[in-house]
Parts: C-alpha cells; structure tokens; sequence
C-alpha cells in the first residue's frame, strides 16, 4: 500500500509496519475498568516518504480525534519533567531577547509553559487549545479553539508549539497558518517525539494512534524550511526523546531536496527489531508471573498505555503516575487501575516497570521515601 506524502507533497508512503487495535486515546483516562477496556481502537499502519524522511501512519481517521477537556496528558507533576520544562523557557527567553513581547502558543494545553515564559520575560501570552479551560494567571489570555490565524488578533514574537504537529494530518497547512500570523523575524520553536529514537533506540512504545505523524530531524527540518522559516538549529534532547527546531520566518519557502534516503534501511529493519522486543518482554512478564513477582509500571502516559495494551494485559497489577487527575482513573484498553505511588506499599509490589529511563532517578527516590522495597526495572 502507498499513499502520497502529506509532507513533501512530492514523496510517497511505502507501508512498513503494522501494529492493529491499539487505544485510539492513550492520553485519555477512564472512570470504570470496564469502560476502559471498552475504549474505542484503531490501527497503525506506518508509511515511510523516502524524499523527505517523513513517517505517517496511513490509517488514521482524524475524526476519531477529539481533544476536550478530558484530555489530560500533563507532564508537570514530575520534578525532572518540570525542570527540564524550566531550562527550556529560561533557552528561549534568552537565545532570543523574549522580553515584554509577546508569546503565541498553539496546544497550550493547560498553560503551564506559557505562564511561565510570559512570567520568565515579563511577557504577554495568547494560548490556543480546545482542552484549555482557562488559565489563572492574568497576562495569559486562553482561546479554547483549534488554531488558524484568523483567530489571533495580535502579532507574536514567539511562537510555540509543542507536542502538536505530531498530531496534525497535513502539518505544512498548519505551518502556513503560523507563518500568516507571524511576522518576519518572529520565532518559532517546534517540539515533537523524536521518531529516530523510535527507528534506531526501539523506543517502540511512542507509536501511538493519536500521532498521526512520525518526524525524523530530516523531515522537521525540511518542512519547516519548505514552509517558509530558517531553522537556526535542529536538535535531540531529553535522553533523545525530543525533537526541536528553532527556526526563524523568512521571505520565502525553500526546495525539497531529497533528505530522507538515507534513513531507508533503518526504516527497512525496523518492523523485526520491533518483534523481537515486543517477544522480549511477553516472555519476561510470563516468567516473573510464574515466580510470582507483583509487577507495577510507572507512568500511566503513551509509553505505559502502549506496553500495557501490547504485553502487559495480564501480568501487570497496575500503572502509577504521580498526576494526581490521572489517579483513580483507569488504563485505556487493558483496565489497570491509575494509582499513586502511596498505594505501592499496601499492594505488595515488587517489581516496578520504570517506562522512561529519565525518570529513574525521582521513581527510585520516591519508592525510598515511601520504604517501598521494589527493585526497578528499565524497560
Ligand atoms: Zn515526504
């Protein structure tokens, strides 16, 4: 199967993976175990543009997508989350003068990062998220829409958007949208999941419905060159995690020039190093059951929900997440209880799956302060 790249707009997609029924919602949790397990699935079907380096997956339907309020998919509560957000604002602020201008940012979510560069450079922010309900602080006015320029009366300076484009079916449209609200010499900083972890670390449980697109640097790059903005450095950070391109408008779009080739044999290899993973840890999790060990997994976002929906239905007793809107709830798909990591001592754990190796460090400080003695384990 092909599809034309939505990207390039020059580059087909050549199918290369498939995972079916996976939770269309990772990032969605649910009141009741049952109504978990009854959440609606849909399949994976990734296509791979050989000219610019772009991932798609083929089969996702945008109507199955609706970000409301119950849409919850903060990261804040985690110190190490939180201080890298930090550093972040502090980059941008300073790289780029961010001072009493004013600060755009698409997907605002619930505000956090947008407060605290308005707060950080005395700024003025305008925030765009149909799941935003509001945000405290009053140099923050919150638009609860999708974005399109039409709805932005002011000119930014900044402009942020992260964790959005991967969720965007035709992301050069949205590109075009922000270079109409900008001005030449505004900024853009563009953050997305960084898909050459996924290709070349197997960070294989990023790969979910809601993303409907995959960036390599190549392809960031190159779209936001193509769209009309001078990328002043393209970037991995977080342990590699994420992807970021600070770019700046320009006069005029730029050519595609063929970037993706070289990335064809690491796309080629991929749907068997998957299995061999996804094998890897069906025939762990059966072995500690027959030993008996209690297995928690810690972090109840994308990667907690794909490892539980793909190996972990039957031998994981629950999923912890230190956001407390999160807890209560239940897992989408397979019905694990959200729990606090308060709750680890009474449930006898003794094995914690710890999903993202950045947080190893404040889940293994936590699990010492509650004498929760469970060993982790990085998976
Ligand atoms: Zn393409």
């Amino acid at each position: 199967m092909t599809a034309p790249c939505p990207a390039c707009r020059a580059g087909a997609l050549e199918v290369f993976f498939e995972a079916r029924d996976v939770p269309v919602y990772a990032n969605v949790q649910w009141p009741t175990a049952e109504a978990a397990r009854a959440a609606a699935r849909g399949d994976l079907v990734l296509g791979f543009c050989g000219r610019c380096g772009m991932i798609y997956n083929l089969a996702f339907d945008s109507a199955r997508l609706e970000y409301d309020e119950a849409y919850e998919n903060s990261l804040h509560f985690s110190p190490t989350f939180a201080r890298f957000a930090e550093e972040l604002a502090r980059g941008l602020v300073e790289r780029y003068g961010v001072r009493g201008k004013t600060v755009l940012e698409i997907g605002c979510g619930k505000g956090e990062f947008l407060s605290r560069l308005v707060e950080l450079g005395d700024n003025r922010g305008i925030g765009i998220d149909p799941s935003c309900p509001g945000v405290e602080d009053p140099r923050v006015r919150v638009i609860p829409a999708y974005f399109s320029a039409d709805r932005i009366d002011a000119t930014p300076d900044l402009i942020v958007l992260r964790h959005v484009l991967e969720h965007v079916p035709d992301p050069h449209a949205l590109l075009a949208e922000m270079r109409r609200v900008a001005r030449p010499g505004t900024v853009v900083y563009i953050e997305v999941p960084n898909a050459l972890f996924t290709l070349e670390d197997l960070g294989i449980w990023d790969l979910i419905y809601e993303h409907c697109a995959y960036y390599t640097p190549v392809a960031l790059e190159g779209l936001v060159r193509r769209a009309g903005f001078s990328p002043r450095t393209v970037y991995a950070h977080y342990g590699g995690q994420f992807l970021s391109v600070e770019a700046v408008r320009n006069g005029g779009g730029a050519r595609l020039e063929g970037e993706g080739a070289g990335l064809a044999p690491l796309v080629r290899a991929f749907a068997g190093r998957y299995r061999e993973k996804i094998a890897y840890w069906r025939d762990t999790l059966e072995r500690w059951g027959a030993e008996g060990r209690r297995v928690a997994l810690w972090g109840a976002g994308s990667k907690g929900v794909t490892f539980l929906n793909l190996v972990g239905r039957e031998r994981v007793c629950c999923a912890v997440d230190v956001n407390p809107r999160k807890q209560g709830k239940y897992v989408a798909g397979t019905g694990q209880e959200i729990v606090p990591p308060a709750r680890l001592g009474a449930l006898e754990v003794d094995t914690v799956l710890v999903m993202n190796p950045n947080y190893r460090y404040e889940i293994e400080e936590t699990l010492a302060a509650l004498g929760v003695q469970a060993r982790t384990v990085l998976v």
